[in-house]
């Protein structure tokens, strides 16, 4: 479980720990928050902990001194990559946030594992040398967003990335339009951090609850839909859905559109990938549609919404400008979250990378992370950041 103190690693742990029978926790990582790992190594434990960060890592070490656990405590992301590519563990949940978790879930694809993949950052960044490592290592990628998952579920079992070949027309990727949908165009430079992390639907980390509000969530989704089904951009299509209760939709040929429904609980699509392809109890209530009444869809707003648009021009740029675009959105949103810059400053500071450094091609993966270094340089300097140590 890369990621085990967050959103995902919660919900995740909450699943497996319903399963005993089916599941053991072999490995749990997180970035520094040494004593919630701690109380997960107790819950749980595992056989690793790893934390990137050496001085927690030791404070974790010294917490689980003497106390009886199987426990092994590894640090930095040389201890992440470790745990990620552990031989007793079939299955590795990816859910750390940002381009940290790509050198581990890396490692997790080279080692042939079962990835159950919401660190959607991590292919944003990697996209087709990504795949090619998945591939290669003979791993298995699970999608774990909510909207990939549900487009999982709806595709023709052994789906194998050929759109044409399964009779797929289009994807209709659902969108809660969060916590800004209505809000008019001349308020939005003037909204709170806090503001934006109230999602109307979901309870997630704070990176991801920026993005579903400036919509950049959506955008990078549509990059991951595009790497993980093969899907070209002009066959995905963005719907809004406030009510969060249809995931997201295929269109066949023959005109049949599959959807698939459920509570907005990230506890859902992470058991499905968990257990595939059996089915298991997570604890998430009936979806009682004659009580909710109506569900509605609109279009995005692309003017008040623009990064959306910058996605499609990164996905349709290709190379490393999908990349360049992750790296500067992950600098803006960590400034606004900081309180240095205002909402509507991140949409111009991810333009501006992207005008600045134009697509290359990647043949490498370092050719991926030296576009990202490059945009994070330009993110800061555009938006008056003081620069990284
Ligand atoms: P979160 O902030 O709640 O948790 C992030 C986890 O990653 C924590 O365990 C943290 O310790 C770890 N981490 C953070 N920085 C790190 C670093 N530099 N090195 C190593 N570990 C680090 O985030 P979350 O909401 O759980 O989201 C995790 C991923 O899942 C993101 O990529 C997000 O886009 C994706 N996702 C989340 C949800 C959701 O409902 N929360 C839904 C779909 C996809
Ligand atoms: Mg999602």
């Amino acid at each position: 479980m890369l990621g085990a103190t967050g959103s995902i690693g919660d919900s995740a742990l909450d699943v497996i720990a319903r399963h005993p029978d089916r599941f053991v926790v072999a490995a749990l990582t997180a970035h520094r928050q040494w004593e919630a790992l701690a109380e997960l190594c107790r819950r749980h434990r595992p056989e690793v902990a790893a934390l990137s960060d050496p001085d927690a890592a030791q404070a974790l070490a010294r917490a689980l001194a003497g106390q009886g656990l199987p426990t092994r405590v590894l640090a930095g992301e040389a201890g992440l990559v470790e745990a990620a590519a552990l031989a007793g563990a079939d299955t590795v949940v990816a859910a750390i946030v940002g381009a940290a978790g790509l050198r581990p879930t890396l490692a997790a694809a080279r080692a042939g594992k079962r990835i159950l993949l919401a660190n959607k950052e991590a292919l944003v960044i990697g996209g087709a040398a990504f795949m090619a490592a998945v591939d290669a290592g003979g791993a298995t990628l699970l999608p774990v967003d909510s909207e990939h998952n549900a487009i999982f579920q709806c595709l023709p079992a052994g789906y194998a990335r050929d759109p044409a070949a399964a009779g797929i027309r289009r994807i209709l990727l659902t969108a809660s339009g969060g916590p800004f949908r209505t809000r008019p165009h001349a308020e939005l430079a003037a909204v709170t951090a806090a503001e934006a992390c109230a999602h109307p639907n979901w309870v997630m980390g704070r990176k991801i609850s920026v993005d579903s509000a400036t919509m950049m969530n959506k955008g990078l989704e549509m990059i991951e839909a595009h790497w993980l089904f093969g899907v070209s951009r002009e066959s995905i299509e963005i719907v809004v859905h406030p009510e969060s209760v249809v995931h997201s939709l295929v269109e066949y040929v023959d005109g049949s559109v599959l959807a698939q429904l459920g509570h907005p609980d990230m506890r859902t699509p992470i058991a499905q990938a968990l257990a595939f392809p059996v089915r298991v109890d997570t604890g998430v209530p009936t979806l009682e549609l004659a009580r909710r009444g109506s569900l509605t869809f609109e279009a995005p707003d692309h003017d008040r919404f623009p990064c959306l648009g910058l996605a499609c021009a990164a996905l349709d740029a290709g190379g490393t400008a999908p990349a360049v675009l992750n790296a500067a959105n992950e600098i803006a949103v960590e400034a606004f979250l900081g309180g240095r810059i205002r909402f509507t400053d991140i949409a111009p500071a991810c333009a501006e990378a992207l005008a600045r450094l134009p697509a290359r091609p990647v043949r490498a993966l370092e050719d991926a992370l030296a576009a990202d270094a490059e945009a994070r340089a330009v993110a800061r300097a555009w938006l008056k950041l003081p620069i990284a140590a």
